[in-house]
């Protein structure tokens, strides 16, 4: 049997592969500068880990108290506070968002920019002429398609369009170990009034039932350690699930906890193979059983809840980086080091989780430029740029970086601003029918800058 793929007739200026977390920001962004785009996603929803992967809230990204993420970002933080899908706390933290609310802002923000989506469609191979990627094939229910575009970007988080391209790669660590893997939870039917009144005799105060965040970690001086240990002696917990336990409240979803954890066993770390992801949502599913036993027995106000969802996506926090034009360092970020074609600030820190039993642990204090409380690194748009191709731009956690580097920029408000530059990048390629190389950085940053950016 052959394997018959259908051409379409339309073509695109833009398709954007991947409507996660960079990839709907860069469709829109693309949308609104006049290109016909199409987001190709795999799920049925836009906001990949932050959405289906339950990530809540945005990481905090600051300098000097200003937030380093504006354009697109200010203005889905604004709808999502204005649906009570978002919050601001006494802090003036601003990121705390509810994950199905964001489905619906994003897909309605990239629809009224003229936006397209061709949701439940997996990318499956790049075609190339001349160094250039002439179209993709995907997968769908009508069956194997062909879909042309000017300019592609590739915001799948493991960078699948550019690996099919032959992109040079990284992947994981010196040794190819890569972060830990988790599968988020919500937690239905939990009294938080209760709750918060526990945590705070259990020594971690809360500002108010809207704003709940608590964590255990084993050997981190966590207030709640000793609650975990009980559970891993009378047989109710395993030991590795106090590797890393958190939780948070959510805007607009009273009574419900969304859990940062359980972190997977530490041989499912490759996020990039389906068979690993597969015994991660069973290995998840289990460890998850054992959490919410804990939270019934162990946390005052947890006693009647429930499970509301596992997350159908796993937690992947990095699998393969691309090699491109500046691949981005630890020294960059520890040197505040600052770039002509700046396209993103970034203040979040080197934050690896390891599966090799112990965290990683990196300075965040010392004699370093970037532990001032007004530092900021910044990403260059040559980042996004991948070696080898002409007309593909990668944002997001697969952009060039090194493995520690990563960890620090892979942060959603970051992605989102990688994928704001390169959907307005890849919209004037396809306009000036130029190559990704050829954009004016210059005007590039002037027409981030205009639309609120903060470089
Ligand atoms: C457990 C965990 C906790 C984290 N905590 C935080 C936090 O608290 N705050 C924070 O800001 N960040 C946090 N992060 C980091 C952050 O969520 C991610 O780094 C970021 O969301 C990645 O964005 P992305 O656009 O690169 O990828 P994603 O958001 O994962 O988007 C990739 C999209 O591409 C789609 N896709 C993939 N392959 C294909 C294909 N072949 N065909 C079609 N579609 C495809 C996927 O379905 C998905 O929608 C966390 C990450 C994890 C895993």
């Amino acid at each position: 049997m052959t394997l018959e793929i259908q051409n379409i007739s339309q073509t695109w200026d833009v398709i954007v592969v991947g409507g996660g977390t960079a990839g709907a920001i860069a469709g829109i962004a693309s949308a609104r500068a006049g290109a016909k785009t199409l987001v190709v996603e795999a799920l049925g929803s836009l906001g990949g880990s932050g959405t289906n992967a339950q990530v809540t809230p945005l990481m905090r990204n600051v300098s000097s108290g200003q937030n380093l993420n504006r354009g697109i970002t200010d203005e889905l933080k604004q709808r999502l506070i204005a649906r009570c899908d978002g919050a601001i706390d006494r802090n003036n933290n601003d990121n705390w968002f509810n994950p199905e609310g964001m489905k619906f802002v994003l897909e309605r923000m990239l629809i009224e920019s003229g936006g397209e989506i061709l949701y439940h469609t997996h990318f499956v191979a790049s075609e190339l002429e001349n160094k250039k990627i002439s179209s993709i094939v995907v997968h769908n229910k009508d069956g194997l398609s062909r879909l042309r575009a000017h300019t592609f970007i590739d915001a799948t988080g493991d960078a699948d369009v550019s690996v099919s391209a032959g992109v040079p790669f990284d992947a994981g660590d010196a040794e190819g170990v890569h972060q830990s893997m988790s599968l988020r939870f919500i937690l239905g039917g939990v009294d938080l009034e209760k709750l918060c009144g526990f945590l705070t005799q259990h020594g971690q105060a809360q500002e108010s039932q809207k704003f709940m965040h608590f964590w255990m970690v084993w050997e981190k001086n966590s207030t709640l350690e000793p609650l975990f240990r009980q559970a891993v002696s009378d047989g109710v917990l395993l030991e590795r699930d106090g590797d890393y336990f958190q939780g948070f409240s959510i805007p607009g979803m009273p009574g419900c906890i969304s859990f940062n954890c359980p972190r997977l066993d530490a041989d499912l770390n490759d996020g990039a193979s389906a068979w690993t992801l597969s015994r991660a949502q069973v290995d998840g599913k289990l460890a998850i059983d054992r959490l919410l036993n804990f939270c019934r027995k162990y946390l005052t106000g947890c006693e009647h809840s429930f499970i509301t969802s596992y997350a159908p996506m796993v937690g992947v926090r990095e699998t393969r980086r691309i090699r491109g034009q500046y691949m981005l360092t630890l020294e960059d970020i520890l040197e505040c080091k600052k770039f002509e074609d700046a396209i993103c600030r970034n203040h979040y820190p080197v934050d690896i989780h390891t599966p090799r039993g112990k965290k990683l642990v990196h300075e965040r204090t010392g004699a370093y430029p970037y532990f001032q409380p007004d530092a900021f690194h910044e990403i260059p748009y040559r980042s996004l740029i991948p070696l080898e191709i002409e007309n593909l731009l990668v944002p997001g956690r697969c952009a060039s970086a090194t493995f520690e580097a990563q960890s620090a920029i892979r942060v959603q408000q970051n992605c989102h601003s990688m994928g704001e530059a390169a959907g307005l990048a890849a919209a004037w390629c396809s306009k000036d029918k130029i190559g990704v190389r050829e954009v004016s950085v210059l005007e590039l940053r002037k027409a981030l800058i205009a639309q609120g950016a903060n470089l």
